[in-house]
């Protein structure tokens, strides 16, 4: 049976579009156009937003104009939790004189995806975090990590709960604040959210601390954020438009899209701050302003105008 009474009365909707999602697209978007993207965001009640990353310029030119764009930010540094990836000490470095409040640390929960995004193994890319954490804890900042691959992996296939139990247990030992549990590839069904939050369960790590951030690539986004609402997860990773694509399978849904969630969770009466038309709006404008795709169903659904962009 379905029971309602498991579900929260309130999520927060983690906006990762104008990071993961930007990061992820065919184009590079002017500094001010970003920052009026993320102030739409906020315009729309959108609780929390990852706005920028400080991995190496040269790697991710879409996210170069990280101190730019925080600047303009500024003002709402203070007032709205807006995260910042950081990969190692150089990163922290600067996130914290760009004024940052919260950063995000990136693991892997296999070999082969360290290896390939961070060129790194997984212990080393933690002992890398690990004074990072420290340090910008003992400044006071929120520190989410993120797992990757925490269901499969191109490379390994179906990933064992253990191997990301394990990661977890470390993110937290350091000193995470949040911890957000990707499924990079898209491929987890509902039993695999269950079991790996059990596992995780098992080993002390409660659901008051994870985030899911779950990808469309196979259609099973919303199935696996249902489930994992009924299992006691209330913060909720997801894009604009869909942003964000799938770098592992071309041209396919990558990132849940916001306004797919938002449809769903208002659906079913669970609160979350966001006004639904505000953010709707704001996929059309960034349509608009940019000719990027929207991937949303919902809003593609609900568009007067209803007319689909390639990207360019
Ligand atoms: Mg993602």
């Amino acid at each position: 049976m379905f029971d309602r009474s498991a579900l929260p009365k309130a999520v927060t909707v983690y906006e990762v579009g104008p990071r993961d999602g930007l990061q992820n697209e065919n184009i590079v978007l002017p500094t001010a156009l970003k920052a009026e993207l993320i102030r739409h965001l906020v315009g729309a009640g959108i609780p929390a937003i990852e706005v920028a990353s400080f991995v190496r310029p040269d790697l991710v030119p879409a996210l170069a104009d990280a101190e730019e764009l925080l600047a303009e930010l500024a003002p709402l540094l203070a007032t709205h939790r807006m995260g910042a990836l950081v990969p190692n000490q150089k990163g922290l470095d600067r996130a914290l004189k760009a004024g940052v409040r919260e950063i995000a640390v990136f693991a892997s929960a296999t070999e082969s995806f360290a290896k390939a995004n961070l060129n790194n193994s997984v212990a080393g890319s933690l002992d890398i975090f690990s004074p990072v954490i420290k340090q910008a804890r003992d400044a006071g900042l929120r520190v989410r990590g993120y797992i990757s691959m925490c269901f499969g992996d191109p490379w390994e296939g179906k990933v064992k709960t253990e191997q990301v139990v394990d990661v977890a247990e470390r993110l937290f030992a350091d000193g995470i604040t949040e911890l957000s549990l990707g499924d990079t590839i898209g491929i987890a069904t509902p039993g695999d959210v269950i079991d790996l939050l059990d596992a995780l369960d098992a080993r002390g790590i409660a659901r008051s601390l994870l985030a899911v951030h779950f990808h469309d690539t196979y259609g099973q986004a919303l199935s696996n954020t249902l489930t994992a609402l009924l299992e006691g997860i209330t913060t909720v990773d997801s894009s604009i438009a869909g942003l964000g694509g799938c770098p592992f399978a071309k041209s396919a849904t990558g990132n849940l899209a916001t306004e797919d969630l938002v449809w769903q969770l208002h659906g079913l009466g669970i609160s979350t701050g966001i006004n639904f038309e505000a953010l709707l709006g704001t996929s059309r404008w960034l349509r608009d302003q940019t000719g990027l795709k929207i991937r949303s169903k919902t809003a593609i659904a609900l568009m007067d105008d209803n007319r689909m962009v390639e990207t360019l």
